[in-house]
């Protein structure tokens, strides 16, 4: 913990990865771990990691970097914290990230923009832009992320580390602050393979507190780890490295298949007819149960309040119209246009619809196949300001991962190679529950 500690402090200033270094709290855990005795048969025991600021921790600052609760202290542990501290895990500090999670490049923080950890003038992806950069920097092995869109895969590809997120209901989203329902997942980014299975191991598992986390057992997710991969099946969509999609970044997919074929997998092109239907479909949903969930930020019972108020109707409308950063304020006019009675049809029922056949495109190739490959994100990582004043660009670099929330896949990001002198992230999208099948593939290119 000291030497992580040290890790942090002498790398902050290039990546800005923190909003709350939890010194004291570390080294008080690891003090009372080190009393009772590092138990060594537990992998995690006196591990540190960082955790994303919009993962609720129990009289710690928790932000989710935006000013609206720049002074909340929680009286209460997420569940995956709760875990980690069963585990032995001893949490670092509180991650930067786009505010609420609504961003793609770490720039929407309302408290700092988080810097790539390969080069400081790109951005590290988001939103879980500190989580990314805090590992990807080498300040932690470890870290935890939220995925509504791709948050932990986008900026896990753009920092050339491993992010994963897990099947939908695999991870209690109890204590997550909640952005896009339906959509959000907790997951985790590290180093290897391994560590990715190993901390998922921890925070997985049916919580009586989210009834969407599933009781489907958790198995041991390194127990594929190492074995052959021979006459596996695997899908390569032709969506996923058609238009759009950077030439450098269509090089390294392709050679990371010809590696999976000289390990005797049998890769074979197939189509995700709806996946371009996948962003558009996202912004109405997560616009919508965004709307919905931030409507408990009023200024009454905790968060940001505009000082010299006239009235009720002006306190909320003040503390709103001050407390959010403009992202989010486009998110909830967004949603709450599709929501209304008159639009209702066109657009939220209409994106229902369309989910569907995208979760049926899907259900359709893995009757055949057994994982789908293709790249993370388009391109590589971005320069900063340079998506900002055009909304939907910064939209479309989640064009790759958005398909896989709408379906609640589980999907990993793992580096495959550089292309202008950035990483390249190759995503594998694998059966729901399958995480295993995943790790499997994954350590191949280790
Ligand atoms: N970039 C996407 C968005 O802005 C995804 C965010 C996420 O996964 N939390 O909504």
């Amino acid at each position: 913990t000291q030497a992580t500690l040290a890790d942090v402090k002498e790398r902050e200033a290039q990546v800005d990865a923190f909003v709350t270094v939890t010194e004291k709290e570390a080294l008080e855990k690891a003090s009372a771990i080190d009393a009772r005795g590092i138990d060594a048969s537990k992998l995690t025991d006196g591990i540190p990691l960082a955790v994303k600021d919009n993962i609720v921790t129990k009289d710690i600052l928790t932000t989710a970097a935006s000013k609206m609760l720049h002074n909340w202290i929680p009286p209460y542990n997420a569940t995956v914290v709760n875990k980690l501290d069963e585990a032995g895990m001893v949490i670092i500090g509180k991650a930067n990230m786009d505010e609420f999670a609504m961003g793609g490049s770490g720039e929407n923080s309302a408290i700092k923009p988080t810097k790539n950890a390969w080069n400081k003038v790109k951005v590290p992806g988001g939103s879980s832009s500190g989580s990314a950069s805090a590992v990807a920097s080498g300040q932690v092995r470890l870290s935890l992320g939220s995925d509504t869109g791709g948050s932990i895969r986008q900026p896990a590809s753009y920092s050339g580390i491993v992010g994963m997120k897990p099947t939908y209901g695999r991870v209690s989203r109890f204590g997550l602050i909640a952005f896009a329902s339906s959509l959000d997942q907790i997951g985790t980014f590290s180093q290897t393979v391994k560590e990715s299975a190993e901390l998922l191991q921890v925070i997985s598992g049916v919580d009586d507190n989210d009834n969407t986390s599933s009781d489907i057992a958790v198995p041991d997710f390194t127990s594929k780890i190492g074995q052959d991969i021979k006459g596996m099946k695997i899908a390569l969509p032709k969506e996923y490295l058609g238009e759009g999609i950077d030439g450098g970044v269509k090089k390294t997919i392709i050679d990371a298949a010809k590696h999976l074929e000289s390990l005797g997998a049998i890769v074979e092109e197939v189509s995700l007819p709806h996946s371009k239907y996948g962003v558009a479909v996202y912004y109405i949903i997560a616009g919508s149960e965004a709307s919905s969930n931030l409507q408990r930020f009023d200024g009454i019972r905790f968060g940001y309040r505009a000082d010299n108020i006239k009235d009720l109707e002006d306190l909320y409308v003040r503390s709103r119209s001050e407390g959010f950063g403009d992202e989010v304020k486009r998110r909830i006019m967004l949603g709450s246009f599709s929501l209304s009675a008159g639009y209702y049809d066109a657009y939220f029922k209409k994106a229902g619809q369309v989910r569907t056949l995208i979760v049926e495109d899907f259900n359709k190739v893995f009757d055949n196949y057994d994982l789908i490959l293709g790249p993370t994100a388009p391109t590589v990582a971005f320069g900063f300001g340079e998506k900002t004043q055009d909304p939907v660009s910064m939209y479309l670099a989640d064009i790759l991962t958005i398909p896989v929330n709408l379906a609640g896949l589980p999907g990993i990001s793992i580096p495959a190679g550089f292309s202008d002198g950035m990483p390249v992230g190759m995503q594998l999208i694998g059966k729901r529950y399958d995480e295993e099948t995943i790790y499997q593939v994954a350590a191949a290119f280790e």
